[in-house]
């Protein structure tokens, strides 16, 4: 289930911060109680995730963003 969060080229991590999964850039790994700007441009702190946080809805606006981030990597991936 979770893997279709990490399509081949990752473009985000996720995680849950309170009650919705937002995506992170995939530059840096998140750590517990980082704070990291969302894909969808809030800041947040970051939690450790229960097994119950995992089932959060996903941020629609950070799963666009991520969405569109694959894509361009993809056809970056085609042109070559
Ligand atoms: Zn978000």
């Amino acid at each position: 289930m979770r893997d279709m969060f990490q399509p081949a080229g990752l473009v985000a991590y996720w995680r849950p911060v309170d009650g919705v999964r937002h995506g992170l850039s995939h530059t840096e790994p998140p750590y517990p109680g980082q704070e990291r700007e969302t894909l969808c441009g809030t800041t947040v702190t970051i939690m450790m995730p229960t097994e119950l946080d995992w089932l959060s809805p996903t941020c629609a606006t950070c799963w666009d963003e991520a969405r569109a981030r694959r894509d361009a990597v993809e056809r970056e991936a085609d042109a070559q």
